[in-house]
């Protein structure tokens, strides 16, 4: 009875093994191969008869032979090898990167007599990776020298038609000094966007480890950059004592100038706008605040306001490019951080940013 639950249960493996997409190999301590499945036999070109009682090094490149006492001593003891990335060699000589999950194989006594590999092949996948790596830096890369070489063009478009409008102004009939508004708001929001965008871009681009720095001294010199917007809108802005976070000081002053910017922009013309910025510790985080009693925004657009150009307003409602909350997003994600919003139409904001401590 015993006997035959037994040959069921190994058979049963055999056919499990057999049809797995993996390849499936076993070898014993001196590293000769024991067992080979079919998938093994597609993904490396050799047949089973072939393969079996054949060192295992036939797989190996020769540059990668020494990582096979590695991974032999780790298996000898006890230890499992976790989706090893490397590359093996197919018997037609072509090179396949692949994914090894090594386990010691036991006899009944517990001892270890070999190894069996799981081995995927992930060729396409890395393919697929490193393509999407490259398109992704041609597209930066594009948006980098876009934005970089349309802030002269701008510049140039917005100083001459300023000067038109200062010097020609008593030539000028009236509506051609309305013309020339139009062209100067559209020029200031141009450089305004080709501002942003260059700076979307270039948040990628500090990648040196960063220093600690003090997030009160931080604050500190953005409320000193908005004091005038404070004033204007006769805002109260309080903060809480912050604490030290490892972060490029240009990148969390970007994140406090955008939030602030925001809760001062977005407020509520029925009270007085109240910003409050705070800290907190939770679990591994620090989670940074910026509450306002602004305008609000639904909860439908709580995901979206973070894409780019996402704006729910109207430039002549409020100004803006749609692309701080985009550039606060991407400064979270260069950190492993998230940034989130809590909101209610017509009571106010909470956005909140958390960083591995
Ligand atoms: P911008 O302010 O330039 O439009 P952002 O990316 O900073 O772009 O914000 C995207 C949109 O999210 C804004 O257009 C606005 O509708 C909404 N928003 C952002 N911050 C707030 C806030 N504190 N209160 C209400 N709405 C906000």
């Amino acid at each position: 009875m015993i006997d035959s639950q037994n040959e069921l249960a190994a058979e049963l493996l055999r056919a499990i093994i057999e049809s797995s997409d993996d390849a499936i190999i076993s070898k014993d301590l001196n590293s000769v191969i024991t067992s080979w499945n079919k998938s093994a036999e597609r993904l490396f070109g050799y047949t089973e008869a072939e393969a079996i009682g054949k060192p295992i090094t036939i797989l190996i490149p020769p540059d990668r032979l020494d990582e096979e006492p590695q991974i032999l001593s780790r298996i000898r003891s006890g230890e499992r090898v976790d989706h090893f990335e490397t590359t093996r060699v197919r018997k037609d000589g072509k090179l396949i990167d692949i994914s090894l999950t090594i386990s010691p194989v036991r006899d009944r006594t517990g001892r270890i007599v070999g190894a069996s590999k799981i081995a995927r092949d992930i060729t396409e996948r890395r393919k697929a990776d490193a393509d999407l790596r490259r398109a992704n830096r041609d597209l930066e890369q594009f948006a980098y020298s876009a934005s970089h070489d349309l802030q002269e063009p701008m510049r140039t478009v917005n100083i001459y038609s300023e000067l038109l409008t200062k010097r020609y102004h008593d030539k000028l009939d009236g509506q051609a000094l309305e013309y020339l508004g139009h062209i100067r708001t559209g020029a200031m929001r141009m450089e305004a966007l080709i501002r942003d965008l260059l700076s979307f871009t270039q948040i990628t681009k500090l990648d040196v480890v960063p220093e600690s720095v003090d997030a009160n001294d931080i604050l500190a010199k953005v409320l000193v950059d908005l004091e005038e917007t404070i004033k204007d809108c006769n805002a109260r802005v309080t903060t809480d004592p912050l604490p030290c976070v490892r972060m490029h000081g240009s990148h969390l002053r970007q994140l406090f100038q955008n939030l602030i910017g925001n809760a001062l922009k977005y407020c509520s013309a029925e009270r007085t706008p109240v910003v409050h910025i705070s800290a907190e510790i939770q679990g591994g985080y620090v989670v940074f605040s910026v509450n306002d009693n602004g305008i609000g925004i639904g909860p439908e657009y709580h995901k979206n306001i973070f894409d780019l150009f996402k704006r729910l307003h109207t430039s002549n409602e409020y100004e803006g490019t749609g692309l701080g909350l985009a550039i606060c997003e991407r400064i979270m994600t260069q950190y492993g951080g998230q940034i989130w919003v809590e909101s209610e139409v017509g009571t106010g904001s909470t956005f909140k940013f958390s960083l591995p401590k």
